[in-house]
């Protein structure tokens, strides 16, 4: 193989939507992937509109998001009494010019590697090659180790490397070697999908429960017309007082529905039955929430971290797939200007390493969910009418904030020119 220009590491959401993005501005690169076969992994994701519109602008819209979720329509917290905290419209019925969609992690990641194959050619991503580490070198370039799956290694050189290796990224660790361990902070989360009526709008994304324990429900397919049944998605989440009781948790392990199930038992409402909702999954998968301490910087020379690789953080926010995507069309962005130089992942690290780390802060201390602990602080949770407890101005306030963090403000997404006018090019 001859030199690549830009060598991505990881073939996940955040490395691929990379690779479309270098396509798209004329710089040509490689992905090296662990895994020896992609498959469809995961649970829901929820793409914000920011991130749609990214999506669109690299030709993958509506007729392709379909196919694999759904667009949102409702944000909404309900207490365990089962009386609304909040909600809110989402996506285009919340005056966005571009939906947010609820998707199959899996499915949207099978789509992407499909795309990227037609695009790149099949040779784009090279299956059960792991980076390993890297060295910088003297002409300014960047050499990457590589162990592949039959046991030998190799090394290969290229202008730029990219980390987008995920959460246990070893470009990162090269790059921050004194990195402190993964951070959890207690809580677990049981993810699953089961077949059943959406509830709400149809499409609403549903946070209930205590800052302690909770349900986060939503669908993630259109309910099939016959059936009017949906794949909807849940998450089940509880914080233990004492983590280390459960330090063997693992990254999606598959789990016992039984082991699980019964911290929700009676909370059953007329509009939901959660019991019957976890029960009725064929699969479960057992998360801790964890996250990495932010670092001051994603660079260093010819390499750049990207994705949770980058600021892997709490699911709270729903925007930990979003920021990966956001990530690909700013670094691209500023390849336009640069080329595939330091200078242009130096120029990609000053506009978001900064808020992009605060972020990661914000979604640790609750992100929008942060509402619930404030019903708690005010009201044990107890509340008739929660406008006597969170004023609805505190609350629209609580809630624009985090949008204006997340990089989701409507207006400023509204008006803002595109992040890669189309037809740029390196
Ligand atoms: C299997 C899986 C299932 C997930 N399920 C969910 C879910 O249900 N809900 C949710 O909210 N989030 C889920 N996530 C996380 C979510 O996809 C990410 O937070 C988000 O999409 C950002 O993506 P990323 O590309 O930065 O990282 P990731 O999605 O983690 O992708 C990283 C990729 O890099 C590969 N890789 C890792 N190390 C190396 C290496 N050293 N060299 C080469 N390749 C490497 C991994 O195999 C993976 O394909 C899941 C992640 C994975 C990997």
């Amino acid at each position: 193989m001859t030199n690549p220009c830009v060598m991505i590491a990881g073939g996940g959401i955040g490395g691929l939507v990379t690779a479309l993005t270098l396509h798209q501005i004329g710089v040509e690169c490689v992905v090296f992937e662990s895994v020896r076969e992609l498959k469809p992994l995961g649970v829901g994701i929820n793409l914000q509109p920011n991130a749609v519109r990214e999506l669109g602008d690299l030709g993958i819209g509506a007729a392709q998001l379909d196919q694999v979720g759904l667009p949102a329509k409702e944000w909404a917290l309900v207490g365990q009494n089962g009386a609304d905290v909040y909600a809110e419209p989402r996506g285009l019925d919340a005056g966005y010019h571009w939906p947010q969609y609820a998707v199959h992690r899996g499915q949207f990641h099978m789509l992407l590697y499909r795309i990227v194959q037609e695009r790149l050619g099949a040779g784009a991503v090279q299956l059960g090659t792991r980076v390993t580490g890297y060295n910088k070198n003297a002409d300014g370039s960047v050499t990457a180790t590589l162990a592949h799956a039959d046991g030998t290694t190799s090394q290969q050189t290229g202008a730029v490397l990219i980390g987008a290796d995920g959460i246990h990224s070893a470009v990162r660790a090269t790059m921050h070697p004194d990195q402190p361990p993964i951070h959890w902070g207690g809580a677990v989360m049981w993810r699953g999908t089961t077949l059943a009526k959406p509830i709400r709008s149809g499409s609403s994304f549903v946070g209930l429960g205590t800052h302690r324990q909770r349900m986060v429900i939503y669908p993630i397919s259109h309910p099939d017309p016959a059936t009017g049944l949906a794949m909807v998605n849940w998450i089940a989440e509880v914080t233990f007082d004492d983590p280390s009781a459960r330090e063997n948790t693992k990254w999606f392990g598959q789990a016992e529905i039984a082991d699980f199930a019964h911290h929700f038992d009676g909370w059953a409402y007329d509009w939901l039955n959660v019991p019957a909702l976890i029960r009725g999954a064929d699969v479960a998968y057992e998360n801790p929430m964890i996250d990495r301490d932010p670092v001051d910087s994603w660079h260093d020379g010819a390499v750049v971290l990207l994705g949770d690789a980058a600021h892997a953080m709490y699911p709270t926010g729903s925007n930990g797939a979003s920021q990966a995507i956001i990530d690909a069309r700013v670094l691209g962005a500023h390849m336009v200007a640069h080329g595939p130089t330091p200078e242009a992942l130096a120029a990609y690290d000053a506009q978001l390493c900064g808020p992009v780390s605060a972020l990661i802060l914000r979604n640790r201390g609750a992100g929008p969910f942060g509402l619930l602990n404030m019903v708690d602080e005010r009201c044990g949770g107890q509340f008739e009418n929660i406008d006597d407890v969170i004023p609805p101005a505190e609350r629209a306030d609580f809630m624009a904030g985090y949008k204006a963090a997340a990089g989701f403000a409507i207006e400023a997404l509204n008006t803002a020119a595109p992040t890669i006018a189309s037809g740029a090019k390196v």
